[in-house]
């Protein structure tokens, strides 16, 4: 029954029993008393009923509902069957949480929880076993006071969560942590660990193998090309045999460039800490580049542009084999027609930019992500005549990473390509005079 039909009989049976009260208080004579009066017991069963209701609703749990008919009856079923729907959500809410939980807990990556202010909310099994934490000791306590690693307080700080932060801890054999936090919500974080010492491990192996192997190359290649050198010398050499063996010399000679690519890679992988270096001489060196490459039978025009007197800090081999490789690259892409422009200034907010712009045939974009990697040869026929086996880029990324910077390639094809070193404000010391400049760009251009 609907409850505006309850109420409806409600006054209905009201009404009667005014009606009998005034029906008996005419018999006695006195018809408002017996109306008064039937209003009264009205008034009474309604109080009586309402009593019972709010009885039963504060222990809803344990006592029946009250045996009621009419609107009151209709009161209760329409509390029962609410009740029984919150009942039914609830349950439903608490078997997919448990079962959350469940899944999040059984995960083979730690999972961590944290309020805004960085402190434990909640941590799964694996979080648990990763970072040391004890369930009891360990709730509502910063993260940061339990992972006491500088570089987990400055990865937090800086807000950046791009990449994934690795960390070592050393608690019972060394353990490499990849970090990564994911914001969620307002301001809570989830905090995500996983165990990837088995990666670095693998990583560590493959670099030493590489390292190895180009060691142990390099002394047998020195006494190939000896010999081949001291053979190409004899005067007495059947004359059959001096194209192939000069041949042999320009291979082995390859070999031993590539093999010293691959030592300067695998010693720059090696590197941990950036270097502190000194100020490079920008205008001796650019003066060097640009002699090596007039110095090559055909050669495009090359230029210098110091657009800025501020020094360049840093580890001076370094820089040197970065820009040169960028350099060497220019010079044997670019048509004798062509030109090169080696330039330096410093952009607004303070980094310094070294770039090598040439004319010569650019690189097509699908290659420009890829360009970096080792071996990796856009051209492998025209790289190869021209002496290269793909390394040399790879080296100049690892050196401005060393150098806390990076390597930004722009390049259209037929028109040109323009590889930048960025290095960052802090490698950049405004030291030099002003007029100093105009001095450095003369004799950069001299000869
Ligand atoms: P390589 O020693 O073969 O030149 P790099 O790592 O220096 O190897 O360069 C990778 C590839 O990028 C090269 O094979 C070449 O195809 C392309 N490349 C590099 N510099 C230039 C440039 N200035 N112009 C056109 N292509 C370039």
């Amino acid at each position: 029954m609907k409850i505006s039909q309850a109420l409806w009989f409600l006054l209905a049976r009201i009404g009667m029993t005014v009606l009998a009260g005034a029906f008996v208080g005419w018999l006695l004579g006195h018809v408002f008393v017996g109306i008064a009066g039937a209003l009264a017991l009205a008034l009474g069963w309604q109080l009586l009923n309402l009593y019972w209701l709010e009885h039963w609703l504060q222990d809803r749990g344990s006592r029946d509902p009250p045996d009621t008919r009419g609107v009151w009856g209709e009161v209760v079923s329409r509390v029962v069957r609410l009740h029984r729907r919150k009942r039914f959500h609830k349950q439903r809410l608490l078997d997919v949480f448990r079962e959350l939980r469940r899944s999040t807990a059984a995960m083979p990556d730690g999972v961590i929880v944290l309020n805004r202010d960085w402190e434990i909310a909640w941590f799964n099994r694996m979080a648990g076993r990763l970072l040391d934490l004890r369930r009891r000791n360990d709730l509502h306590m910063r993260i940061t006071n339990l992972v006491r690693d500088p570089a987990f307080a400055d990865y937090l700080q800086a807000g950046v969560f791009v990449q994934p932060l690795v960390i070592t801890r050393n608690t019972a054999g060394r353990t490499h942590l990849a970090i990564q936090i994911v914001p969620y919500g307002g301001n809570q974080h989830l905090m995500l660990v996983r165990d990837i010492s088995h990666q670095v491990a693998l990583e560590s192996m493959r670099k030493d193998f590489v390292a190895n192997a180009s060691h142990e190359l390099r002394s047998p290649l020195t006494v190939v090309t000896g010999y081949l050198e001291t053979l190409l010398q004899d005067d007495g050499i059947d004359p059959t045999l001096r194209n192939p063996l000069l041949e042999m010399q320009r291979q082995a000679q390859r070999m031993a460039s590539i093999v010293s690519d691959l030592l300067d890679l695998s010693r720059l992988d090696a590197l941990e800490e950036e270097p502190v270096g000194a100020p490079v001489d920008l205008a001796l060196l650019c003066a060097m580049l640009r002699k090596d490459v007039l110095a090559r039978p055909v050669h495009p025009e090359v230029r210098v542009e110091l657009l800025s007197d501020a020094q360049l800090v840093g580890d001076q081999a370094e820089i040197h084999s970065a820009f040169s490789n960028l350099v060497d690259n220019a010079a044997k892409y670019t048509p004798a027609s062509g030109s090169i422009l080696l330039e330096w200034q410093v952009d607004a907010s303070g980094q310094g930019r070294f770039s090598v712009r040439d004319t010569g045939p650019g690189i097509a974009a699908e290659h420009l992500p890829r360009l970096t990697e080792r071996f990796y040869r856009v051209d492998s026929g025209r790289s190869r005549a021209a002496g290269g086996a793909g390394l040399g880029l790879s080296i100049v990324k690892h050196i401005m990473q060393h150098h806390g910077g990076s390597l930004e390639v722009q390049s259209t094809e037929g028109v040109g390509s323009t590889f930048t070193c960025v290095f960052p404000a802090r490698r950049v010391s405004l030291g030099c005079a002003k007029d100093s400049i105009h001095h450095s760009l003369k004799s950069a251009n001299a000869g």
